[in-house]
């Protein structure tokens, strides 16, 4: 029988390569995990949470203003960013911490190097020049932002990486991308009172989510004072006596101390040694896996963003967690990868879960449009002028709700539980049979009596 080092090498201590090493060496696998920057990857380093520290501190400014219809006299706020970096940085210090002693406490051996992959059974650290030999290889290692390699002065950009780290806050800044990150950290700048543009290529913001979440959005933080060019890309970036100069395509000029790039990320396999391996990938570079996240080569397994499933930390863990359940555990899991609830930071915030209105109407003939739009009720003391919108999409024919959609505070966490109810197939008699809690904003989830639209295919 061949002798192996490891049962398991692990490329990546991130979201998903950390939960697979803890579960397999709690079914007693031998684990060996290789990390080439901070445990804990993206997420915990430079992702969410470092992400939503930094969204809450861009938040205080309405606050103060909000403070004053309830009878408050704030006094003149100041901000000083370098206080934020560093407390943000204490806080991510001790996450970092946390995932390293919880990673050792479960018995993987942790080393701090760069892996590459040699043979389907070898892997090379690159900093010790050491092989190590593995009955299972899981490759986890996420992926990293994409700079258009052809656009002029891309040098001068930053992605969201370099945001985490500035070392002073601009005046002015250009966020280009329409994707989540750039929505969310439009808002940062904007809110941290940076003047803030933001450029997409197309249409209209954050592809994938409902279109009267998009539209209502994009009015929402332009009203904040983001200003929005979309149909437009970068053409240039260039260094001048005060800063930088963004030129757009449509021949906009944009002064900014800092132009941050948010168009995409791509899966980090450039280098990875994965052809060695005979391991296929498809045209986006990904790690094509199975649904049991195992790739063309049996020992080879793939989980979290490099596989461009769904690219996001809940679904990394439950990948790994899967992972080694099916090949060390003795129980084969897949992950449903349907009905994921989703949120953008943005401000205000999004929550999301199932389908959009496009997509259930492409799926069900009769679809019922439950929809609301209103000031939450902070605001009718603050004065502020910002809705909220609510929107239920219900299959006419068997009653369930399809998906539920809602723009507005603490949307993420209400639709992470409105997501449990999609998944157990409520139904709107649900929704309706639910007893109000008053007041809240999500009591509109339960109250909406009459369907604002009425899809009917052929009729
Ligand atoms: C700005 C930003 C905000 C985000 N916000 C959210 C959010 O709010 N909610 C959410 O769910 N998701 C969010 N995400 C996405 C989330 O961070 C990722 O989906 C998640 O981290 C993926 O986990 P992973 O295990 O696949 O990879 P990662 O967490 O990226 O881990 C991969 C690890 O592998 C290491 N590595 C790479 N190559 C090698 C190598 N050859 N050798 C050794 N180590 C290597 C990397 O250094 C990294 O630590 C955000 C991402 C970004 C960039």
């Amino acid at each position: 029988m061949t002798q192996f080092d490891v049962d398991l090498f692990i490329i990546g201590a991130g979201s998903g390569g950390v939960r697979a090493g803890r579960i397999a060496a709690g079914y007693g696998a031998s684990v060996m995990v290789a990390e080439e920057y901070r445990v804990g990857g993206t997420c915990v380093i430079r992702g969410c949470v470092p992400k939503k520290l930094f969204v809450y501190a861009s938040r205080f400014a309405e606050e103060f203003e909000d403070a004053v219809g309830f009878g408050w006299t704030p006094g003149e706020a100041t901000f000083d960013w370098s206080r934020l970096v560093a407390a943000k940085d204490t806080e991510i210090d001790r996450l970092n911490g946390i995932y390293i002693r919880n990673l050792e406490r479960s018995g993987a051996k942790l080393v701090q190097s760069r892996a590459v992959i040699v043979d389907p059974h070898t892997v090379r650290l690159v900093a010790e020049d050491r092989l190590v030999t593995a009955k299972y290889i899981l490759v986890a290692t996420g992926a990293t932002p994409y700079i258009e390699p052809d656009l002029a002065g891309r040098e001068l950009a930053i992605s969201s990486n370099e945001a985490f780290h500035l070392e002073r806050l601009p005046k002015q800044i250009v966020v280009v991308g329409g994707g989540f990150i750039a929505v969310e950290f439009a808002g940062i700048f904007n809110g941290l009172g940076v003047e803030t543009t933001l450029v997409h290529r197309g249409d209209a913001l954050l592809r994938g989510f409902d279109a009267d979440l998009r539209r209502t959005l994009r009015e929402e933080i332009e009203k904040k004072g983001i200003r929005v060019l979309t149909g437009d890309t970068l053409a240039s970036i260039e260094k001048t006596a005060d800063g930088l100069l963004a030129r757009t395509r449509n021949g906009e000029v944009l002064p900014a101390g800092e132009v941050m790039i948010a168009t995409g990320r791509v899966p980090n396999t450039q280098g990875l040694g994965l052809e060695n391996a005979g391991v296929q990938l498809d045209g986006a570079k990904a790690v094509i896996v199975d649904e049991f996240s195992q790739s063309n080569v049996p020992s080879i397994y793939a989980v979290g963003d490099v596989t461009n499933r769904v690219n996001l930390t809940p679904v990394a863990i439950r990948e790994g967690h899967a992972f080694a359940d099916t090949v060390f555990g003795g129980k084969r899991i897949s992950v449903d990868h349907l009905g994921i609830p989703k949120a953008v930071f943005s401000q205000p915030e999004i929550g999301s879960v199932g389908l959009t209105e496009e997509e259930a109407l492409a799926e069900f003939a009769a679809v019922d449009v439950y929809q609301t739009s209103f000031r939450p009720m902070k605001h009718t003391l603050s004065g502020r002028n910002e809705k909220t919108l609510m929107k239920l999409l219900v299959d006419a024919d068997s009653d369930r709700v399809v998906g539920c959609h809602i723009l507005g505070p603490d949307a993420g966490e209400m639709v992470q539980i409105v997501a449990i109810t999609l998944k157990m197939r409520a139904t709107k008699a649900d929704f309706d049979s639910t007893m109000a809690l008053h007041p809240t904003a999500a009591e509109e989830l339960v109250t909406m009596r009459e369907p604002s639209v009425r899809h009917r295919r052929n009729g």
